[in-house]
């Protein structure tokens, strides 16, 4: 009976699809493949070296089939001992070096998957690292990393398994069918006779285990959405001091089980149309020993046993590779969309990169200007209008104004994490989308309201600012931002580990930690966006005195919650709804009766009973 096997399961390898591709299979156009076909271009050498192998072995693993026919005519029949025992070995030697050759085939295969995505991974890296900040913040972290992972992963499966097992499912099927003709036309043609009733029912199966691949693909989202929720550090303190567990748990337990129902449901779609393609199948052989049969004792006479059971044996190689060709088309629908899913990315424009011929200017002073500048993050809303301010090099500017004023957006706007919608930020003197890129983000220096630390030791944060820092600069640096005492005081001095996002550590020693790493990166301007979040009045008063003096000496804006910071400034800023309202000193603003008469009766004033 020919091999007819069960749909083999599609590629699980986690990746995901997204909604639309989800509902709608993603359309193979010309240019689709030229483009997935580039990435085999370097490596073209060695997949026309799979293709030649893939054709030897495809043709090699035939050749037994058509031996039969000798080892029964000239062998069996014939009663020639010395003819078959020959043609056993040359059976066995073709089986032997069509397998060798497979070998050979397999690593080929596996090199040229390995190499195509190692350069996929690394574009799509170095893309990902151009990405604006607008781009982070607007798309799910999860998404991104699947991209990154199991997304190219499932590359590499195409072109190990889908690539591979079209090309020889294809040569096997050609090279059966052309020794198939060449032996007998009319036989050919009776066992080829058959081959259309396969097509609609395998399509039928095709159609039902995408739509069940669909839901599992769903099933595998929720279930990625629970982990990337619960398992993170927020997501799993939010969990505990809410007593979520059971619920989280049951959640989960849902998701998977409806993951394992759909796998079964998936595994097992079609399997009945199997059975009955199998049974069916099998009628192939005996249509041929009939016709075969009528053949020999009517007509034919030059057709032998021997022949006929070549047909039959050439049927069965014929039948396994259309059965394989008809079932692979899930897997290549889904080859499709993952391909379509990463050149998504790949199309993704860079929102802001260097201008054909970036200035960098010899001297770096670190003044600001802001000229007429409006923002918006989006079409709907503006958040900051005309702002204009200047600091000259060497002074202070403190920008005060009410939560979600505008305060981060507008120092964002200084290296380029966003660009202006109108109007012009100037940096030493020159437009900032003028300057070279990476002059401009060394010379200016963020402490940001929530300190990132790698997970690494405070020397290995520190070092990531000037990688070649001895120990004394960094130990100067910590001395500045007044977190050496700590860093002393512990085990492991600076070797200290910080923990998963540094959260092995308070907040007030996270932010002297990035103070310290700022200074050591000592950018020509200084922002420090001062922390909303209450500190205790000890943590506090030793980042004010860490931060007064560098404000002095230094090119600095601060973004300022407290008085003794505001004091510190040259000049203050009233930002509130993106306009600056008010600016001068804090004598004279407090006087004013406006916004910051208001932020101080509130606000500040507080802060300075506690300073
Ligand atoms: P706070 O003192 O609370 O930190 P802020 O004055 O620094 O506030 P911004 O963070 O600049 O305020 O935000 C200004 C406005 O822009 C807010 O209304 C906020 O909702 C909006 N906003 C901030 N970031 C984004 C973003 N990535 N996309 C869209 N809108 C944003």
């Amino acid at each position: 009976m020919p091999p007819m096997g069960p749909p083999g399961p599609p590629p699980r390898g986690g990746h995901f699809l997204s909604e639309d591709e989800k509902n709608n299979r993603p359309k193979v156009t010309k240019e689709l493949l030229v483009r997935i076909f580039s990435y085999l271009k370097p490596y073209i050498k060695q997949f026309l070296l799979v293709v030649f192998c893939i054709i030897i072995s495809s043709v090699l693993g035939l050749l037994p089939s058509v031996l039969t026919g000798k080892i029964i005519d000239d062998g069996l029949i014939g009663q020639n001992l010395y003819a078959l025992i020959t043609l056993i070995i040359i059976s066995l030697l073709v089986t032997l070096l069509s397998n060798l050759i497979g070998v050979l085939e397999t690593y080929l295969n596996v090199w040229i998957a390995q190499h195509v995505t190692f350069d996929m991974r690394n574009k799509m890296f170095k893309h990902l690292q151009s990405m604006s900040q607008r781009f982070f913040t607007s798309n799910n972290q999860g998404d991104i990393i699947t991209r990154m992972t199991s997304d190219i992963d499932g590359v590499q499966m195409i072109i190990t398994n889908t690539l591979t097992s079209i090309l020889s499912n294809v040569i096997t099927l050609i090279a059966a069918m052309v020794m198939m003709f060449s032996k007998n036309p009319i036989l050919a043609l009776v066992g080829m006779a058959l081959v259309p009733l396969f097509v609609l029912p395998t399509r039928a199966a095709g159609k039902t285990r995408w739509m069940i691949t669909k839901k599992a693909q769903e099933a595998g989202d929720e279930i990625n959405g629970i982990l990337n929720e619960t398992l993170s550090v927020s997501g799993q303190m939010l969990v505990k001091l809410f007593n979520k567990e059971n619920y989280e748990y049951s959640r989960y337990e849902k998701a998977n089980k409806r993951m394992i129902k759909l796998n079964i449901k998936e595994r097992m779609a079609g399997r009945w149309f199997f059975v009955f393609l199998s049974t069916f199948s099998s009628v192939g052989p005996m249509l041929i020993y009939l016709v075969g049969g009528v053949l020999i004792m009517n007509y034919d006479s030059s057709l032998t046993v021997g022949d006929i059971t070549v047909m039959v044996a050439l049927l069965g190689r014929m039948y396994g590779p259309v059965n394989q060709l008809l079932n692979i088309q899930v897997d290549w629908i889904r080859s499709m969309a993952l391909f379509t899913r990463i050149f998504e990315y790949f199309d993704m424009p860079v929102e802001i990169q260097n201008t054909k011929d970036p200035v960098v200017p010899s001297s770096n002073t670190g003044c600001v200007e802001f000229r007429d500048v409006s923002f918006s993050y989006n079409d709907e809303r503006e958040i900051l209008h005309n702002v204009n301010f200047k600091l000259e090099s060497g002074k202070s500017v403190a920008i005060v104004g009410p939560s979600g004023s505008g305060k981060s957006t507008t120092i964002n706007l200084i290296p380029r994490i966003y660009d202006v919608t109108k109007g012009e930020v100037f940096f030493d003197g020159v437009d900032v989308r003028k300057l070279d890129l990476e002059f401009l983000r060394r010379n200016v220096g963020i402490v940001s309201q929530d300190t990132y630390l790698f997970n690494g030791s405070i020397r290995e944060n520190l070092l990531y600012a000037k990688e070649n820092a001895t120990e004394e600069d960094m130990i100067e640096a910590c001395k500045k931002a007044n977190i050496y005492e700590f860093i002393e005081n512990t085990e492991n001095g600076l070797d200290t580990l910080v923990g998963n996002r540094g959260l092995k550590l308070s907040g007030g020693e996270k932010q002297r930690i990035s103070i310290a790493r700022v200074l050591l990166k000592n950018p020509a301007l200084l922002i420090f966006d001062e922390a909303t979040s209450s500190l205790d009045s000890i943590s506090e008063s030793k980042i004010q005195d860490a931060i007064e003096p560098i404000i002095k000496t230094r090119t600095s804006i601060l973004i300022a919650h407290r008085l003794s910071t505001i004091l510190a400034a040259d000049e203050i800023l009233v930002l509130k709804d993106g306009v600056i309202t008010e600016r001068g000193k804090h004598e004279n603003l407090v006087k004013m009766g406006g916004v910051y008469t208001e932020l101080y009766e509130t606000q500040f004033k507080a802060g300075l009973i506690q300073n």
